[in-house]
């Protein structure tokens, strides 16, 4: 019985300037903790027939499928705003498995061994982070946010060393493509503009067929990944969701989600909420993360130049021209977010002000940003939400909505659709991954059932809905990777 891989491998065909020929390095003793199986049968692939010391070694790396041609990829990346020479240091690229010979989705082992960009680091992740991973990307993608996906979780059998000695474990992550915004800064760095067309030419083929024929390809790429990467952040936005660690290394050219690190959903809301322990400054902070998407285009505008005008100076007008308008669709675009999470239709003058002073409520009185627009919608009535301020304000919203010239019914579906009931609150996350960490995984499969449908008013969810304890200590999240 076949599982049904279909692997076709393009970006391993590229020269060695992209990529190293690496295999995972094998491991002790590999053991399944988590397979998606609803993720698996979207990509035609059936591990109904395979045997759980069998899936352990295929996801271990132990047994790798036929047809593949395993790669580390190299990318640059500006991290914290300093720019290093990377690479996956701890993954590997099996290749790319074609669904219907049509979809082709990168398939990466995260925490698979050494290679040669991996500096002073042992190749290696732990189970917490991994699981991690798998919990917070199978949220973000029933939020219907673009991310990539975890396939699977095993454990190696082996320690890693951190601040303690944890469990080792290797994640299956499944991507529309791992080119990065740090892959162009490391081809732009070696100087070579034949493999800089290469890598423009491979990755519109692969993400943007519709500009393959224009006669400005550079401008239009900058041009269609920054509406990406706008409608990304937007979302996170409306979600409450902080990346956390948006280096250029970490923002992929498809607008997906990627790398889940440090990142976690902000309860009460503050525009400087930072989680990071890393991020003494705030880089990453909720409120940062439209500018710090601008800052990174900016840096994948720097790698096309040479691209997208013979004359040096003409390239540059023409890329800050297009990045200078961020701003202005990001604001737009925000807007238009909110008025959806508001039930809002139409525009008025006044919608930012409206906007604005929910906002000035909500981070004055410490509000839930989750539970305040679940409460809008009748979902919650929690003590807070007697608050006279925000009665008032209730009442000003009220008066908006009547202009909404249509029913009562399809402004709760506009917000329905844009409000999520339950998020994966930290310590909810925290709980799961500790019982897990123990050896059972009941508490994170039931998180995992309910983040599956997360704008859905599901019975007896009270408990993922309520904020953490104000008694918790500040929640601090650890690239500990
Ligand atoms: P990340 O923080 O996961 O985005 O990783 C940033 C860079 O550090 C990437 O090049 C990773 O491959 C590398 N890296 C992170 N952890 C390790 C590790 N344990 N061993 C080797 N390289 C690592
Ligand atoms: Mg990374």
């Amino acid at each position: 019985m076949t599982i049904g891989w279909h692997f076709d491998n393009s970006y391993s065909k590229l020269s060695n300037t992209f990529k190293e020929n690496i295999k995972p390095t094998p491991v002790h003793d590999p053991e399944l903790v988590i397979l998606n199986k609803e993720l698996a049968s979207t990509l035609n692939l059936d591990f109904s027939k395979t045997d759980k010391k069998k899936l352990a070694e295929i996801f271990s790396g132990n047994s790798i499928p036929d047809e593949t041609n395993t790669i580390a990829q190299a990318y640059a990346g500006h991290q914290f705003g300093h720019f290093t020479m990377l690479g996956d240091g701890r993954a590997v690229l099996l290749g790319e498995h074609l669904v219907n010979n049509e979809n082709r989705f990168d398939i990466q082992f995260k925490g698979s061994g050494r290679t040669s960009f991996s500096r002073g680091g042992d190749g290696r992740a732990a189970l917490g982070p991994m699981l991690r991973e798998y919990i917070i990307s199978e949220a973000i993608h029933s939020l219907n946010i673009p991310t990539t996906r975890s396939l699977a979780v095993v454990k190696t059998g082996e320690k890693v060393v951190r601040e303690n000695l944890l469990q080792g474990a290797i994640l299956t992550r499944v991507a529309s493509s791992h080119l990065r915004v740090g892959t162009f800064q490391y081809i732009a760095a070696t100087q070579n503009i034949e493999n800089l067309n290469t890598l423009v030419d491979y990755t519109i083929n692969r993400h943007y067929p519709e500009i393959r024929k224009s006669n400005s390809k550079a401008l239009d790429l900058l041009n269609l990944v920054m509406e990406k990467q706008c409608q990304l952040v937007i979302n996170w936005m409306r979600v409450g969701f902080i990346h956390g660690v948006m280096n250029t290394d970490n923002m992929a050219i498809s607008g997906e989600t990627i790398d889940y690190g440090p990142c976690a959903f902000m309860d009460h809301y503050d525009p400087k909420t930072v989680f990071s322990s890393i991020d003494k400054f705030g880089r990453y902070a909720f409120s940062n993360q439209p500018p710090i998407t601008k800052w990174n285009l900016a840096r994948f505008a720097e790698c096309l130049i040479p691209l997208i005008d013979k004359n040096e100076y003409t390239a540059i007008k023409l890329a800050t021209d297009l990045i200078d308008n961020f701003q202005n669709i990001y604001e737009d675009k925000w807007l238009n977010m909110m008025r959806d999470k508001l039930g809002l239709f139409g525009e008025d003058k006044n919608d930012k002000k409206l906007i604005n002073n929910l906002f000035n409520w909500m981070e004055k009185n410490k509000a839930d940003y989750t539970n305040t627009f679940c409460n809008l919608m009748d979902v919650n009535s929690y003590e807070i939400y007697k608050n006279n301020d925000f009665i008032n304000w209730k009442i000003e919203w009220k008066k908006r909505s009547e202009l909404n010239n249509s029913t009562k019914e399809k402004q709760s579906k506009l917000m329905k659709s844009n409000n999520p009931i339950v998020i994966p609150r930290n310590h909810k996350v925290e709980e799961a991954l500790a019982e897990a960490d123990k050896g059972s995984l009941d508490k994170m499969k039931k998180l995992l059932a309910i983040l599956k449908n997360p704008y859905d008013n599901q019975n007896n969810i009270e408990e993922y809905q309520a904020p953490a304890p104000s008694s918790n200590e500040k929640y601090q999240t650890f690239c500990g990777t």
